[in-house]
Parts: C-alpha cells; sequence; structure tokens
C-alpha cells in the first residue's frame, strides 16, 4: 500500500495536507514534535472521513530518532512503501541579523534545512528501489523567494530548501520521482498569530491571509499522478503578493 508522510502534520498547514491527502486515498504518517493531542486530533479527523492514519513523533532536527523510527515502521510495514513525502516542519524565531543569537538562527536552520535532509534522504532510500516513482513536497516560503526584514535564518533556510528541491529533483527524475516546492504567503495557522493582520493585508492583492486548506489543495495536486510531468518547480501561493 501506497502511504503519504508528513512532517508536522500535528497543526495548521501540515494538518490541512493531511487531511487532504487522506482524502486523496492515500493511508497517512502524521509526524508531530511534542503535541500529541493535536496529533491526535488530526489523526481522529481523517478517520472521521473514512481514511487511514497513524502517528509517527520525532523532531525533525534529530537524525537519530529519525532513521529509527522510519526503519521501525519499515519493519512492522513490509508490504508498504512512502510514496509521498511532504517536508512541511517549519519553525520562525524572528529578529534583526545584528541582534540575532547562534542559537536563533541554529535552531531554524536545524528544524527547516537539516531535517528536510535527513528525512529526505532516509525516505529516498526508500522510495527509489521501488521503481514506482515517487513525489516529493518541499514547503518553503515567501520568506525564501523575496526575503523578509527580521527572518535572516528563515529566508535563509526557506531558500536553501528551494535550492535543494531543485538539484534534487534533476537528481531523481530519471526514477519517476519529482521533486517541487511551495512557497505560501501569509497563512492563518499558530505562526501567523500574533502578526499585524490588517496591516498586513492591505499589501496583499487579494486583502486576505491565505486559508490551510488552500495550500493544501496545492499539495494534493504536487502529489497526485497527474502532477508526473511537474518537476524542481516553485509554486507561489501569496494572493499575489509577490511574483
Ligand atoms: P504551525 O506552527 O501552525 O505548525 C507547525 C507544525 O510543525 C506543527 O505540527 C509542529 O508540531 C511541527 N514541528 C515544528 N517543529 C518540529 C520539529 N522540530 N519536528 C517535528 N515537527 C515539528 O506552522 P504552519 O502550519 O504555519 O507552517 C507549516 C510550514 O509552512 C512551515 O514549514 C512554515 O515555515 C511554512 N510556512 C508557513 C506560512 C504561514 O503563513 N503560516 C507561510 C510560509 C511558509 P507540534 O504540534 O508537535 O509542535
Amino acid at each position: 500500500m501506497k502511504y503519504a508522510f508528513v512532517t508536522g502534520g500535528s497543526r495548521g498547514i501540515g494538518k490541512a495536507i493531511c487531511i487532504k491527502l487522506s482524502q486523496a486515498g492515500l493511508p497517512v504518517i502524521i509526524n508531530y514534535k511534542s503535541n500529541r493531542d493535536a496529533a491526535l486530533e488530526t489523526k481522529q479527523a481523517i478517520e472521521q472521513l473514512g481514511g487511514k492514519a497513524e502517528l509517527m513523533q520525532f523532531d525533525v532536527a534529530d537524525k537519530t530518532q529519525i532513521e529509527k523510527s522510519i526503519e521501525e515502521w519499515e519493519e512492522s510495514h513490509p508490504e508498504d512503501y512512502i510514496g509521498v513525502l511532504v517536508n512541511n516542519a517549519g519553525i520562525r524565531d524572528d529578529n534583526v541579523m545584528f541582534m540575532m543569537g547562534d542559537e536563533q538562527w541554529q535552531k531554524v536552520l536545524d528544524t527547516t534545512l537539516n531535517g528536510f535532509f535527513y528525512i529526505t534522504r532516509k525516505i529516498l532510500k526508500h522510495m527509489m528501489p521501488r521503481k514506482r516513482g515517487g513525489r516529493i513536497i518541499n514547503i518553503s516560503s515567501l520568506s525564501g523567494v523575496k526575503g523578509l526584514p527580521g527572518q535572516a535564518n528563515y529566508s535563509a533556510a526557506k531558500a536553501a530548501l528551494i535550492g535543494a528541491t531543485k538539484a534534487l529533483a534533476q537528481e531523481v527524475a530519471p526514477r519517476g520521482v519529482t521533486v517541487n516546492a511551495v512557497a505560501p504567503g501569509f497563512i492563518e495557522t499558530d505562526m501567523t498569530k500574533g502578526l499585524p493582520e490588517e496591516e498586513l493585508k492591505m499589501q496583499i492583492p487579494a486583502g486576505r491571509f491565505g486559508k490551510v486548506e488552500e495550500v493544501a489543495d496545492l499539495v494534493a495536486f504536487l502529489a497526485s499522478e497527474n502532477a508526473g510531468y511537474i518537476t524542481g518547480e516553485v509554486i507561489n501561493i501569496n494572493g499575489g503578493l509577490y511574483t
């Protein structure tokens, strides 16, 4: 059976992606870091809609935990494979560069960029030999495309994710694996709570923040069989804020 694996699936955009991929017919592995209750809510939402989901707790910045968790999953699912990987987990910890601490820089890069590397490398070893192709979707950001002040750490991590997406897409295309990045603008989630929404909305041509379901729809299309000739792309979803 083909599974989808979504990092940071307990809340926000990741939760919506888990639900959408489940509605597209895939059993979903929901990764989360610490919020077990929220992860269980995602699982229950999927099951109520008739889908199938499993939880997999680990910190995406922890290579040892990742390798152990995925190996355990492989051992307990000898007939199954992960055909869709969504690298969604991410954090922000904003500060102007001259005030930014080493830890603020390191933590954001460890989660967003190193997390992508550790997981994708591990899943590729699992995905490639199966010769059934695959889909990798990396959640980047407007911040990685345009750069946003106060986010040098986050912009650097999200821009690096775009570079890695383009390089990896060329490496794995012969195996039928596509790799794309999605770059959302301002989306209503816990991450954007506390931002000056009214002020920011005035800068967005669409006049509003995006919804998690809108990002999830795009990801579900990129994950579908029909998207097999789209690879190495960065798709903005930002209400016209930056093109
Ligand atoms: P939220 O803060 O709402 O949710 C973050 C999710 O990531 C949670 O499920 C959280 O798990 C998980 N997570 C965080 N750190 C780790 C970690 N170290 N290991 C495993 N899981 C982790 O974020 P959003 O839904 O807003 O963002 C999702 C992605 O989209 C991020 O990559 C973000 O950078 C990106 N993005 C968001 C935008 C927005 O406007 N919201 C705009 C552009 C990009 P737990 O519940 O256990 O804490």
